[in-house]
C-alpha cells in the first residue's frame, strides 16, 4: 500500500493554477481493442487543461509569452491520427507525455480522451479516460566510494540527462566525505542532483536502480562500500510511503553529505514535514 499524502505540485482544483482549456476537440483516429476499430476508425473528443503560469502573457499581451492553443490543438490532432493504441489509457498516458515534452511552459496537463462511438451494445452518452500528468522537481543524493567515483557520478548524471522523462538536470559540486554508519571503508564522493521528472516516485526509483546496476552496484553490507548510490531526497513537496520507499528520505536531516551539496542547489527548499529549510537543517547538524 502506498500513498502520496500531500503534494503541492499537483494541480487539484482547491490548489488553483492558471490553465488554458481546450474542450471537445474532435479528431478522427484509429484507437481501439477490436480490429474493426483500428481499420475503420471513429471520432474521438479531447478535453485538455494546460496548466501554466499565464501571468507573463497576461501582462505583455504577447503570444510569444504563452502557449499557442491553436498549435496545441493541431499537435493533438496529428498525434491522435498518426498513433494507434488499443486502450484510451495508453492514448492519454502517451499523449500527455508528448504534450509536456513539446511545450516547455506547460507544467501539468489534465487530459480526457472521450470515445462516444465506442463499441458498447447498450445506449450510452460517452466513455472517457482522464489523466493528470506533469513535471515534478526532484532532489537526489548521489554517492560513490568504489572505482573511479568522479567518473561514475558524472556518468550517472549523464544517464539522467539522456532520459526522456527527465529535464533540467543540475548537479552540485562534488565533495569528499567520511563514510557514514561505522563500516571501515574508503572516503565517499557525494553530490546532490536537481531535476524535473515526468515519473512517479516508484518508477523514478526503478530508473535509479537501473543506473546503479549499470555501474554494477552490489548490495552486500548495509552502509558498506558502493560504486554508486542514488537516493531520492525530495519529490516535490510529496510525503510518500510504500514498502520500499520513504519520501522525504528518512535520514536526510542527519547527513551532512546529503545536506551540504543540497544546500548549494536549494538552500531555501523547505522539508514538508520538519518545516525547516535545507540550510536550517544543515546549520542545526
Ligand atoms: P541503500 O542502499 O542503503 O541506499 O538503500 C536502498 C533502498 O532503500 C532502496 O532499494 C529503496 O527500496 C529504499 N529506500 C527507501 N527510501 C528511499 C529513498 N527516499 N530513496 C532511495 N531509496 C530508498
Amino acid at each position: 500500500m502506498s500513498k502520496i499524502i500531500y503534494d503541492y505540485q499537483t494541480c487539484n482544483d482547491d490548489n488553483f493554477m492558471d490553465r488554458i482549456r481546450i474542450k471537445g476537440l474532435k479528431v478522427f483516429a484509429h484507437h481501439g481493442v477490436y480490429d474493426f476499430e483500428t481499420e475503420k476508425g471513429q471520432n474521438f473528443y479531447v478535453n485538455a487543461d494546460l496548466f501554466c503560469d499565464t501571468r507573463k502573457a497576461g501582462k505583455s499581451d504577447e503570444l510569444s509569452d504563452s502557449t499557442n492553443y491553436g498549435e496545441v490543438c493541431e499537435f493533438i490532432k496529428v498525434w491522435m491520427e498518426k498513433n494507434t493504441y488499443k486502450l484510451l489509457e495508453a492514448v492519454a498516458e502517451n499523449l500527455s507525455k508528448a504534450i509536456l515534452l513539446k511545450y516547455d511552459l506547460i507544467k501539468h496537463v489534465r487530459l480526457e480522451i472521450c470515445k462516444p462511438e465506442a463499441p458498447i451494445q447498450i445506449p450510452f452518452e460517452n466513455v472517457s479516460v482522464e489523466v493528470k500528468r506533469g513535471w515534478t522537481t526532484v532532489f537526489l543524493s548521489a554517492g560513490s566510494n568504489m572505482g573511479d567515483s568522479d567518473n561514475i557520478l558524472k556518468g550517472a548524471i549523464d544517464m539522467l540527462n539522456k532520459d526522456s522523462d527527465m529535464k533540467d538536470v543540475k548537479a552540485s559540486k562534488f565533495i569528499v566525505t567520511k563514510p557514514y554508519g561505522g563500516v571501515d571503508q574508503d572516503d565517499f564522493v557525494n553530490c546532490a542532483i536537481r531535476l524535473d521528472t515526468l515519473l512517479d516516485p516508484e518508477t523514478l526509483l526503478d530508473r535509479l536502480h537501473e543506473i546503479e546496476s549499470f555501474y554494477k552496484r552490489e548490495r552486500k553490507i548495509h552502509w558498506g562500500p558502493r560504486t554508486l548510490d542514488l537516493d531520492i531526497v525530495f519529490f516535490g513537496k510529496s510525503v510518500y510511503e510504500s514498502d520500499r520507499l520513504i519520501i522525504p528520505h528518512v535520514d536526510m536531516q542527519n547527513r551532512a553529505f546529503v545536506l551540504e551539496p543540497l544546500a548549494e542547489l536549494a538552500p531555501n527548499f523547505r522539508h514538508p514535514i520538519l518545516n525547516k529549510s535545507v540550510e536550517e537543517l544543515l546549520n542545526s547538524l
